[in-house]
C-alpha cells in the first residue's frame, strides 16, 4: 500500500507526504515547520512520525522548513552532496544529514527511491521515483526541459506529480522583468502548461494512471488554465486518465494505491 498526499505545491512552497504501512516520508520541506505540522494534522499524522525528508534541490521553496525542523526534531534529511553544500546555512544537524547519489537507488524503510537528474538552475536537482509493493510514484517538478531519459523514467508511474508552472501567454504579457521571463522559459527554468500537456499525452499511453499538475506559478498561471491546456493535449493525443491540479495552500485528498 502507498498513501500519497500533496500538502503544499507551487512556487511558494512544496511538500509531499508519501507513506507505506511502516514508513512515512516527506519529499521537500519548502514551507515553514508550523505549516507542515498543520498540514500533517489534517491527515492525522504528527511530524515526529515522519521517518525521513528527501530533498530535490536547494531552492528555498523546497527547503525553507529544514532549519526549524532540525532544531526541534531528529528527522533524517536526505540530499545529494552538492545540494548539502548549498544548504549548509540552514544548519541541519550533522546527525540528521544523509546523502544519496543522483542516479543511484537507495532505501528508506519500505521504500526504494531512485533520484534522477533533471534540468533546472540548481546545483544538482533531481526528481524521485519511489517504489513499494510493485507500485511506483514519481515526483518531477522544477524542470526546464523534458529529456528522453526523464520521459522514460516517468513511464509506468501509478502516480505522477509533474510541474505545470506557467502559461506561455500569461508569462509573456505579465509583469516579470525580461531576464526573469527568459530564465523561467529556459531549459534550466520551469515547465509550461503546454510542455506538461505534451509530456502527459505521451505518458497517458505509457501506463501512467494518476496525473497531478504541480508547482504552478502564482503570477503566471491559473489552476483552471493549466488543467484545460493539459486536458486538451491529452484529449487530442493521449488516452483518458485521472488528471488533477495540486493545491497551493490546501491539503489535497489522499490517494491510496
Ligand atoms: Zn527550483
Ligand atoms: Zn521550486
Amino acid at each position: 500500500m502507498i498513501n500519497f498526499c500533496n500538502l503544499y505545491s507551487g512556487s511558494s512552497g512544496n511538500c509531499t507526504y508519501i507513506a507505506s504501512e511502516n514508513t512515512r516520508i516527506l519529499v521537500d520541506a519548502g514551507v515553514s515547520c508550523n505549516k507542515i505540522i498543520k498540514a500533517l494534522h489534517e491527515i492525522g499524522i504528527e511530524l515526529d512520525e515522519i521517518d525521513a525528508i528527501i530533498i530535490t534541490h536547494e531552492h528555498s521553496d523546497h527547503t525553507k522548513g529544514l532549519t526549524t525542523i532540525s532544531k526541534k526534531y531528529n528527522i533524517p534529511v536526505y540530499a545529494n552532496i552538492k545540494t548539502w553544500h548549498m544548504i549548509e546555512s540552514l544548519n541541519v544537524k550533522d546527525t540528521c544529514k544523509f546523502t544519496f547519489t543522483t542516479g543511484k537507488e537507495f532505501e528508506i524503510g519500505d521504500f526504494k527511491i531512485y533520484p534522477f537528474s533533471i534540468s533546472h538552475d540548481a546545483v544538482d536537482p533531481c526528481g524521485f521515483s519511489i517504489f513499494h509493493d510493485d507500485k511506483k510514484v514519481t515526483i518531477a517538478t522544477d524542470i526546464g526541459h523534458i529529456t528522453e531519459g526523464v520521459l522514460h523514467q516517468m513511464e509506468n508511474s501509478n502516480i505522477l506529480l509533474l510541474e505545470a508552472n506557467y502559461d506561455d501567454e500569461t508569462l509573456k504579457c505579465g509583469p516579470y522583468p525580461y531576464q526573469l521571463k527568459k530564465r523561467i522559459m529556459s531549459e534550466k527554468g520551469h515547465l509550461s502548461n503546454e510542455e506538461a500537456g505534451k509530456t502527459l499525452a505521451y505518458l497517458s499511453k505509457n501506463n501512467v494512471q494518476n496525473m497531478i499538475l504541480g508547482h504552478l506559478s502564482k503570477e503566471n498561471n491559473f489552476p483552471e488554465l493549466a488543467y484545460q491546456t493539459v486536458f486538451n493535449e491529452i484529449d487530442m493525443n493521449g488516452n483518458i486518465c485521472n488528471l488533477s491540479v495540486a493545491s497551493r495552500d490546501f491539503v489535497d485528498p489522499m490517494i491510496t494505491l
